[in-house]
């Protein structure tokens, strides 16, 4: 085992804004994988290549396995045998994205956390410079993509106008570019763990939190090995996750609707009622009766819609199932196969 140093009480004692010399960390990298196993030893050899470009900073390395189907368990269990700074979270299954990523933040244990993909679409030569900005005093160092290379058209519009819908709906300023690759403070680590909820679109809640947040504009190239493990579907669910969650203005649009339309329709029928009392070819009754109907039936099947979602993610929260559950724990100090608790428990 190597030695690491742990500064005492950083969640405590605000840092220094401005130290002279860098002072000596622990610093957590967690990275989620799924099917991951192609991208591992490029990965590995980049980030050790990278943690030597950081001063003062010891490494902690933990891989969450996220119930992948190929080699990717395997590999990461030789390479926790060889290396001292890997620790490995292997999932009981697929838990997605979201869900591993907190599971790794959750067994991170370092003053300052990044999170980053497997696949290098996140480049770990940017994981200096959040360093430096951590350093610099600001507590949460975001990525901010540039330029998306080799990504369709529509993954690229749709995150921006998700960000544009974001910021109109709610009053969480969500800057755009921005994706999960990021290095947050202890205490952001442990503000975004407070969070319980089971919906999770991370961007959102990070930018819940709040905090002194820096930009570090990177360029993202485009995946080297695998697939993606995202379809239009799921990214539409993360989309509706972040606004529904922390956006009450679907609910008001149906409201907005609502109101319009009874106006439509009083106006129509005072329309309709002027139209037989002054005029000799009134509007039949029948019309104005059958576009009432249609309007109100319409109104109300909308609003059990929104409310039926709002209600369905009642339902998910009120269960208070485990975000994840884990299988096995490899390269942790008291490594030993166990369950874990229900995010909430543990804080
Ligand atoms: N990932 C995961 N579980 C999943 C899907 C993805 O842990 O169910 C991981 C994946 O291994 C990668 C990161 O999340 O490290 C981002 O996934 P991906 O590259 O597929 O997403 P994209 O870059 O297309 O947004
Ligand atoms: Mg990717």
């Amino acid at each position: 085992m190597r030695a690491r140093v742990k500064i005492a009480g950083t969640a405590i004692n605000p840092r220094p804004s401005m130290p002279n010399a860098p002072r000596p960390c622990l610093l957590s990298i967690v990275v989620p994988c799924f099917n991951e196993e192609q991208a591992l030893p490029e990965l590995l050899r980049r980030l050790s290549a990278v943690g030597e470009d950081i001063p003062a900073a010891e490494l902690e390395l933990v891989f969450v396995d996220d119930g992948s189907r190929d080699g990717t368990l395997e590999a990461l269990r030789e390479v926790a045998a060889e290396d001292a700074r890997v620790r490995v979270l292997a999932l009981s299954r697929n838990f997605g994205q979201m869900a591993a990523t907190t599971a790794g933040l959750a067994a991170a244990t370092g003053d300052a956390v990044v999170l980053i993909d497997a696949d290098m679409q996140d480049p770990p030569e940017v994981i200096p410079e959040m360093v430096a900005r951590w350093r610099e005093g600001a507590d949460v160092a975001y990525g901010q993509r540039t330029a998306r290379e080799g990504e369709p058209a529509w993954k690229v519009w749709s995150s921006k106008a998700f960000t544009r819908f974001f910021n109109r709906a709610s009053n969480i300023p969500l800057p755009t570019g921005m994706g999960d690759f990021r290095l947050l403070d202890r205490n952001a680590v442990d503000a975004f763990l407070a969070m319980p909820e089971r919906d999770r679109c991370h961007r959102v809640m990070f930018a819940w939190t709040g905090f002194r947040q820096k930009a570090v504009p990177f360029h993202r190239p485009p995946r080297t090995t695998g697939t993606t493990g995202y379809t239009l579907r799921g990214l539409v669910r993360v989309a509706l996750d972040g606004v529904l969650s922390f956006s009450l203005a679907p609910l008001r649009l149906a409201t907005w609707i609502g109101l319009a339309m009874v106006a439509a329709t009083l106006a129509g029928l005072a329309w309709g009622l002027i139209g037989r009392i002054f005029t000799a070819t009134p509007v039949a009754g029948e019309t104005l009766l059958f576009i009432a109907v249609l309007l109100v039936g319409g109104l109300q099947l909308l609003a059990i819609g929104v409310l039926g979602e709002y209600v369905g993610r009642i339902y998910g929260e009120v269960k208070r199932r485990p975000l994840y559950i884990v299988r096995e724990r490899l390269g942790f100090p008291e490594s030993g196969p166990e369950g874990e608790p229900a995010l909430a428990d543990q804080r």
